[in-house]
């Protein structure tokens, strides 16, 4: 197995590059992408950088051109249900991209020509994840998200959710649209700007995928107050500690 990390944002993969044996870099279409052993598996980590199209060119080259056989997409999204607090974690059971509307010629969310809407990541890989991030929430929380933090944002008994996962290209502030869309996805967890994308190419060519998020704002007005703050000093050690319980977790069971 060889597998592929994608991040929008630096701080969403902090430290993996460095924890990383034997890295070698190597820069295409404007990314550089990093492979080497990362805790026993072969990996290859990457910056898509925001959105849904430089998050679908970036899966699809870690595929065709690194033989990536499998891809993790790790990183923050907005609330999409009031149940989903910050500082949750989110596990894409499904994605769609909410800004897709072709109607009347297809329906509302459906990718032309193709009869679906909603992309399913893949089940294992996914479960894995989930229980990397149950187990982060249990036992590194505490350590590798310091009080000050978790007081300031309010982290107190974070959770972990399964469920619909929502990318557009737009960073989501207003609240009579996020509604909107909750009404209009049943199911829905998060809202963010690539996942559904990567969800797209990794269907298209046959490689398994799965999508995990740290809640980082409410997509509401308030979203972008304090959001590089959460990102950098917590949403960065959840992916770090996650994506080393999963590398662990997959370097055993494939030996
Ligand atoms: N202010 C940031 C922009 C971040 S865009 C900057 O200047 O760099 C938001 C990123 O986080 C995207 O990659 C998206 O996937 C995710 N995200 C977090 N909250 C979101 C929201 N409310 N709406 C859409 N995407 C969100």
């Amino acid at each position: 197995m060889r597998l592929g990390i994608i991040s929008a944002l630096a701080e969403e993969q902090q430290g993996l590059v460095e924890a990383m044996r034997g890295p070698a870099t190597l820069i295409h279409g404007k990314r550089a992408y990093t492979l080497g052993q990362l805790w026993e598996i072969d990996a290859v980590c990457v910056l898509s950088r925001i959105g849904k199209v430089a998050a679908a060119m970036t899966a699809t080259t870690l595929v065709e051109k690194f033989g990536v056989t499998h891809i993790l997409f790790t990183g923050v999204a907005g609330a999409g249900d009031k149940t989903v607090q910050v500082g949750d974690i989110v596990v894409a059971e499904a994605l769609v991209q909410h800004d897709l509307d072709a109607s009347p010629l297809f329906p509302r969310f459906e990718v032309p020509l193709t009869g679906l809407s909603h992309f399913q990541p893949d089940p294992q890989l996914s479960m894995r994840l989930s229980r990397a991030a149950h187990d982060f929430l249990e036992q590194d929380f505490l350590d590798a998200v310091g009080e000050g933090e978790r007081r300031a944002f309010g982290l107190l008994q974070p959770r972990v959710h399964r469920g619909l996962v929502a990318s557009g290209d737009q960073f989501m502030t207003d609240r009579a649209h996020l509604a909107g869309l909750n009404a209009a996805l049943p199911g829905l967890v998060a809202v963010e700007m690539e996942g559904a994308a990567v969800a797209q190419v990794c269907h298209e060519l046959g490689v398994p995928c799965a999508v995990i998020r740290t809640i980082s704002d409410n997509a509401n007005e308030n979203a972008a107050i304090d959001f590089m703050r959460f990102v950098k000093s917590v949403a960065a050690q959840y992916a770090f500690h996650i994506t080393r319980r999963v590398c662990r977790d997959l370097g055993t069971s494939v030996r």
